[in-house]
């Protein structure tokens, strides 16, 4: 008798089993001593909470939520909260862990931190969201403060997501405690350029990757896979500093036009028919031609191990800007090192969101506010610097850009732990 096994789907990576390859690989090229290592491969501390929603129908529904502290030696600990129905707590642990490397490489006084709530917030009205919102941060608010752990946006979050959370635990104290989230509305101490940060530190990494590459902005082609806070504004800026953006993708579809897209009517259509397909111009293609794209750079910008082992080696782009976290899994990092293919890990290139975050911090605890254009020149100057370090790092020690980002982010976490000592 035949048995058919039918055709084998891969696995799910785990993001969390990635985020540690990537560090053990890391600390070990470092040489990182091996009870640090034993240390910085864990997260310092796990919230579960299971907690209950009035929905519009009168009904009670569960909902499960996650917050997770990697590590805080040096500050306290801060990421953003994440809405998706995919949500797990392996992937939170290592939206955590990233956190601590890239405030550590951005020289930001943070920890990492990351929460997320398993939900698809599009399948709830407004009503709904505010109630999970506010439960969810109430649950949090054992471990959240500002002087303990800040969150801030993410995937599915928003600024008024963030304005619920600060109200709430500010109704819980008594009084207003902007301070204890960012991303927040400026009517309730935000920060100019916060709701652009990211994209905005992707542009000036893209300008000075290319510098270093010796590649011509004016002349780069583009593909941005995730068309949402992160990739739309990077899409924008890149496009008004000289690059062309030709394709484009979202969860709904994928657009493609050979002579580039003009991004501002884009963003416009979007937000009218709330998808990039069916644009005027432009063709609509698959997702997956969206990253395989024949374009110099490449700026995946929507979830987790979308390059893989499978589709790497078809990835035509020379440089990938990881505006997303987590977005190559570690076997399709060493394909694109072995094929040249420059990477700018996540850890850089998308540090602009927690970079301005940390000014609008710096701000609420000031009660002081700053111009946009103070905090852009500041984020350029933060993000610059963390890119040319990496770099030099990298050249220094012969590795790719993400172990020279590693061992700048290792030797400053490591410092501060060895210099905090263990307790007791
Ligand atoms: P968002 O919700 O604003 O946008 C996500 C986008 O990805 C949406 O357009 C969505 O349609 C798209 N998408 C989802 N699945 C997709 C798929 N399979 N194919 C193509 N597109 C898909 O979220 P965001 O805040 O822009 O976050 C995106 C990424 O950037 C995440 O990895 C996040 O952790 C990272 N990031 C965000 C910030 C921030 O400040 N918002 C900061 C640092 C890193």
């Amino acid at each position: 008798m035949t048995v058919t096994i039918g055709v084998e789907t891969p696995a799910v990576e785990n993001p969390w089993h990635n985020a540690q390859r990537q560090f053990d690989q890391a600390a070990e090229l470092f040489g990182l001593d091996p009870a640090l290592r034993s240390v910085l491969r864990e997260v310092k501390r796990q919230l579960i909470v299971s907690f209950p929603v009035k929905m519009d129908d009168g009904s009670v529904r569960m909902f499960e939520g996650y917050r997770v502290q990697h590590n805080v030696a040096r500050g306290p600990a801060k990421g953003g909260i994440r809405y998706h129905q995919a949500v797990t707590l392996d992937e939170v642990k290592a939206l955590a862990m990233w956190m601590t490397w890239k405030c550590a490489i951005a020289g930001l006084p943070f920890g990492g931190a990351k929460g997320g709530v398993v939900v698809d917030p599009k399948k709830l009205s407004l009503g709904e969201l505010e109630r999970l919102t506010r439960r969810y941060a109430s649950e949090i608010s054992l471990v959240i403060g500002p002087e303990s752990d800040i969150p801030a946006p993410d995937v599915n979050t928003t600024p008024k997501v963030m304005a619920w959370i600060m109200d709430t635990v500010s109704m819980e104290q008594g009084f207003s405690i902007p301070a204890v989230v960012t991303g927040k509305p400026l009517s309730v101490g935000g920060s100019q350029g916060r709701s652009s940060a990211t994209g905005r530190g992707v542009m000036f990494v893209a300008l000075e990757a290319c510098r270093h590459l010796g590649l011509d902005p004016g002349k780069a082609t583009v593909a941005v896979h995730g068309f949402g806070n992160a990739g739309g504004v990077a899409a924008r800026l890149m496009r008004e500093r000289g690059f062309t953006i030709c394709a484009v993708s979202d969860s709904s579809g994928a657009i493609y036009a050979r002579e580039g897209l003009d991004i501002d009517a884009l963003l416009l259509h979007k937000q009218r028919t709330g998808s990039v397909t069916g644009f005027p111009g432009a063709d609509d293609v698959d997702g997956k031609d969206v990253l395989e794209a024949p374009v110099d750079v490449l700026v995946p910008a929507a979830l987790e191990n979308q390059i893989t082992a499978e589709n790497a080696s078809r990835i035509r782009a020379k440089l990938i800007l990881e505006a997303a976290n987590g977005p190559v899994t570690p076997d399709a990092d060493d394909i694109l090192a072995q094929r040249g293919v420059t990477i700018v890990p996540d850890v850089v290139a998308n540090a602009g969101g927690v970079t301005v975050s940390y000014f609008e911090w710096v701000q609420d605890l000031q009660s002081f506010f700053w111009e946009e254009s103070e905090i852009n020149a500041r984020l350029e100057k933060v993000i610059t610097k963390a890119l040319n370090e990496t770099w030099d790092m990298a050249d220094t020690r012969g590795v790719t850009l993400r172990n020279g980002a590693y061992f700048l982010a290792i030797a400053r976490v490591a410092e501060a732990t060895t210099d905090r000592g263990i307790y007791p």
